[in-house]
This record gives structure tokens, C-alpha cells and sequence, in this order.
């Protein structure tokens, strides 16, 4: 049986180990567009404060994967994938597979606001690359706004400040997050943020991004300097190859109780699969995946045991 595994991040790394538990004549094969390891992504904002080493993010280096006993390809991206054929092309080669596993996440969204895309001191918090070149960026005393005031940003906002840059949080949403706390428990943050030295602009929309004067413009005209942008404003799910190879998609790609995509021998597991029309977006969804279609490939199981996730949110301790 030849297995393959496209994606290297929690869902597919936690595929390959159980796979390689649960199927020891198995060829399991592994690829990952980027050449850096299993890392431990969550941890990124702590890497950003300046509070987590670089090496302390990876979980296990290129060298440590090597014992995994698999075939790995790492900074190997896969290009496409034929169902009928039961094929796949990487920009080195192509491949046989039996079975299928799409692990491939989600990338950083950023609207299509005037400006954004085309400028070099825009950025995100998706992959460790982004948050090197952030670390490269943060000089103390430089201005940055963070669009988007979820979780996410916040924590990001929160590891900008600490690299001693002053920093804007624009969010839409009329209160910090309105999801997850009272009106009351915002206040209480929104006053902490405030306290800490940040600006908060809450209702505000982004209109455009003017990179020559380092200003992030509000609809309300509002100038918000700006000589960095790190944007929070969600995930999309890398759909490339599951589209062009006719999967079925929404959000996601589009997975049965089983993680079967709509193509035989076609799984898909973490940020990149929509489960009962949910994306979860979570370390542990993306690791119980992994491991629960390591079982059901190898006729342990049916089924991914349902779950439901409670995150705690991560805030500052200010
Ligand atoms: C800054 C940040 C903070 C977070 N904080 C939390 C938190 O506090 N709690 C929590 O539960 N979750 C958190 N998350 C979310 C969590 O990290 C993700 O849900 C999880 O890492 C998703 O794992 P994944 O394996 O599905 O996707 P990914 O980690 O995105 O891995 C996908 C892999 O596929 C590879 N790939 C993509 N396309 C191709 C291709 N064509 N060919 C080959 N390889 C490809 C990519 O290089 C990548 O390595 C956070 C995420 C970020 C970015």
C-alpha cells in the first residue's frame, strides 16, 4: 500500500506518525512545499514578542523527520493531483499514490482593500517564514497597524508591542471581540489595550493603504500611521489542487464523517477540510484528524469520533 501525505503542518504530520504506527509495511510518502519541519504554529506570536527562541517553535527539524521512517519531500510543492489516475505532480517529479491525504491548511486572507496587496510592508502571521520577516521588520518605535482585532490579531498586536513598536488595532466589529465576550469583559479589554498605549479603532473599516506616506486610511478618513501592516482578518483554505482535480468544495474541502473527499482514496484532513460544514482552524481539530484518518485507513476505525473543541482565548496578561 503506497500512502501519500501532501502537507507537513499538524494534520499531516500527525497522519504520517500514526500511519507509520498503525501500517508498518506501508511506503508512506510525505511532501511539503516549504523546507522547514513540523513547527509549532500556535506558538508564532510568542516568537514574534521575542519571548519563545526560534528554535524552541520547531517540533521536529528536517533532520528528526528523517527517522519518521517515511519517504520525505519536503520544499517539494505538490502541483496537481489526477484522481482518475491516482497520480500526483510536484514541481520535482511525479507520483503514484493508493491513498490520498490532503493536509494542506490555509493561508492568511487578505481583503481586497486599495493598496494591501501590492506592498512590501504589508504582512500576515500564517507561516514561519511570515514571522521571521516580521521579526526582521520590528525596530522599536516604528508605527504598525494590525487589521483585524479577533484573536488572533490581538495576540499579534500584543507581540508587536512587546518587540517595542507602537501600535493601531483597527477591527470592524463594533467591540473587541464581540464572540467571545459581554460587553462588559470588552470594555475591560478594550480600557487595557488602551492603558498599554495602544489605539483601538473599533466600527472601522479600512479604505485604503498609502505606502509611500506609511498610512492606512479609515473610511471615516481617519490616518493611521502605519510603516508596517500585519494583517488578521482570517484564514481561507488552500482548495487549489482539490478544485482543479474536481473535489468537492466549499469553504473547505468537503469531507464525510469517514474524512473521505468526494474521490475515491482522497482524504482530507485540518484547515484545509470542512467536516459537517465546519472549517475548525484548530491545532488540536487539525491532530485529532490526522490521527483519526491514520486509523481509518488502516480499517481501525469508520469514523472520526465527533468532538467539539473549547479553546481557550489567549489574551495578554497586561
Ligand atoms: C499565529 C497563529 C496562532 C494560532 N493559535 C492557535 C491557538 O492558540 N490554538 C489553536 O488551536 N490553533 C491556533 N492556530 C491554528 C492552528 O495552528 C492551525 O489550525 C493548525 O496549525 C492547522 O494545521 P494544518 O496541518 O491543517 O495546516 P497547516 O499548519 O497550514 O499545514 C499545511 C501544510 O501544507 C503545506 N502545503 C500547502 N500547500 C501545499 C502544496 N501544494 N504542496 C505541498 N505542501 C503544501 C504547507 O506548507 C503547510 O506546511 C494558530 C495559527 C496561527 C497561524
Amino acid at each position: 500500500m503506497k500512502i501519500v501525505v501532501c502537507g507537513a503542518g499538524a494534520a499531516g504530520s500527525y497522519a504520517v506518525k500514526r500511519l507509520r504506527l498503525n501500517l508498518p509495511e506501508a511506503e508512506i510518502l510525505l511532501f511539503d512545499a516549504a523546507p522547514v519541519g513540523f513547527y509549532a504554529k500556535m506558538r508564532l506570536p510568542e516568537y514574534l514578542a521575542g519571548t519563545l527562541p526560534r528554535e524552541k517553535l520547531i517540533l521536529s527539524s528536517p533532520e528528526q523527520m528523517a527517522d519518521w521512517g517515511v519517504e520525505l519531500h519536503l520544499g517539494e510543492s505538490v502541483t496537481s493531483i489526477d484522481p482518475a489516475s491516482h497520480k500526483l505532480t510536484t514541481v520535482a517529479g511525479e507520483y503514484a499514490w493508493d491513498t490520498l491525504v490532503l493536509a494542506v491548511g490555509a493561508h492568511a486572507f487578505v481583503p481586497p482593500v486599495p493598496g494591501l496587496a501590492a506592498s512590501s510592508r504589508v504582512h500576515v502571521l500564517r507561516e514561519l517564514p511570515d514571522a521571521d520577516a516580521l521579526v526582521a521588520l520590528c525596530e522599536p518605535g516604528l508605527n504598525a497597524a494590525v487589521i483585524g482585532g479577533g484573536l488572533l490579531g490581538l495576540e499579534a498586536a500584543w507581540s508587536l508591542h512587546k518587540r517595542g513598536l507602537a501600535v493601531s488595532i483597527i477591527e470592524t466589529a463594533p467591540r473587541l471581540l464581540p464572540l467571545q465576550m459581554n460587553e462588559e469583559e470588552s470594555a475591560v479589554l478594550l480600557s487595557n489595550f488602551t492603558n498599554a498605549g495602544f489605539k483601538v479603532h473599533t466600527g472601522a473599516a479600512v479604505d485604503r493603504f498609502d505606502e509611500a506616506a506609511a498610512q492606512l486610511f479609515l473610511k471615516d478618513g481617519t490616518a493611521v500611521p502605519a510603516s508596517l501592516v500585519l494583517v488578521s482578518a482570517g484564514i481561507r483554505a488552500n482548495l487549489d489542487l482539490a478544485k482543479n482535480a474536481g473535489l468537492a468544495c466549499n469553504r473547505g474541502i468537503v469531507v464525510d464523517a469517514a474524512l473521505r473527499t468526494s474521490a475515491p482514496d482522497i482524504y482530507a484532513v485540518g484547515d484545509c477540510a470542512e467536516l459537517n460544514g465546519v472549517i475548525t482552524g484548530l491545532w488540536l481539530a487539525s491532530k485529532d484528524q490526522g490521527e483519526a484518518v491514520a486509523d481509518i485507513i488502516a480499517g481501525k476505525v469508520s469514523e472520526m469520533p465527533p468532538k467539539t473543541y473549547r479553546p481557550k482565548p489567549k489574551l495578554p496578561a497586561f
